[in-house]
């Protein structure tokens, strides 16, 4: 169990922290320039503040799955929880060269979830799908990105054009600390699955060789459209 911990805690603050060194590095850059360019340095310390706060949500919602406690649930846009994943991982997908497709529908009703989770598995499902595009040397790399109204319930869809899940690995794609990376933890995947579940739904996954795979599950709509906490 500590160990499972330490290791989700670890995969899933790895980004943020990333990202503050990044841009630490860059307002440095920024400050020693002959004449220094103040608002670069503000945007950065801001993404710096943002990252630091994401870091200690996700602590603070990995633990509050841990233990089993009452799940916080509010009444969430997804094209705008969408439009933050991408944010956090712009520049690892420009990195990739990867192209990005976004096809959320209209008017999707809010549903009913843990913002900061949820937006975990948008990370976890993207960063893999980025992953396996670039390790797998994906010549077309495209990562499509869906949200769509099915039975009261909006389907989300990470879907990529790496080389597929290995045949040998769909049976333990799940499992802790099972990975085929050199530098991966194994976590992802299965932080992702407790999280969907704890919000009743399953994580779904299709793979072909050579074509991709296609991560998804569905969240429970809010209502009437109102937040009732
Ligand atoms: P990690 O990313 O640390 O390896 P995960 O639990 O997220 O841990 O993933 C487990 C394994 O599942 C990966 O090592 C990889 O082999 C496989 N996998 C996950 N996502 C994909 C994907 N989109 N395409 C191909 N294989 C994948």
């Amino acid at each position: 169990m500590l160990g499972e911990m330490t290791a989700s805690i670890s995969h899933e603050v790895n980004q943020p922290l990333g990202s503050i060194v990044t841009s630490a590095e860059a307002g440095l850059r920024w400050l020693n320039h002959e004449t220094p360019n103040h608002a670069e340095v503000r945007a950065l310390l801001e993404r710096i503040v943002a990252s630091g706060r994401r870091a200690a949500d996700i602590i603070s919602s990995l633990k509050s799955l841990a233990r089993n406690t009452k799940p916080e649930r509010d009444a969430v846009d997804v094209a705008g929880l969408i439009d933050e994943a991408v944010l956090i991982l712009r520049s690892d997908l420009n990195r990739r060269q990867i192209a990005l497709r976004l096809e959320i529908s209209r008017d999707l009703p809010q549903v009913r979830i843990d913002r900061t989770q949820i937006l975990q598995v948008i990370v976890n499902l993207v960063t893999n799908a980025a992953q396996a595009m670039a390790d797998g040397q994906a010549w077309n790399r495209t990562l499509a990105i869906r949200a769509r109204e099915s039975q009261q319930r909006v389907v989300l869809e990470v879907e990529d054009s790496g080389p597929g899940v290995d045949p040998k690995v769909r049976e333990r794609l799940f499992e802790s600390f099972y990975t085929t990376k050199t530098t991966g933890t194994g976590m992802g995947l299965a932080i992702c699955r407790s999280i969907v579940e704890a919000h009743g739904s399953k994580i779904e996954f299709q793979s072909s060789p050579y074509l991709g795979a296609r991560f998804s599950f569905t969240l429970g709509t809010e209502p009437n459209g109102q937040d009732t906490i």
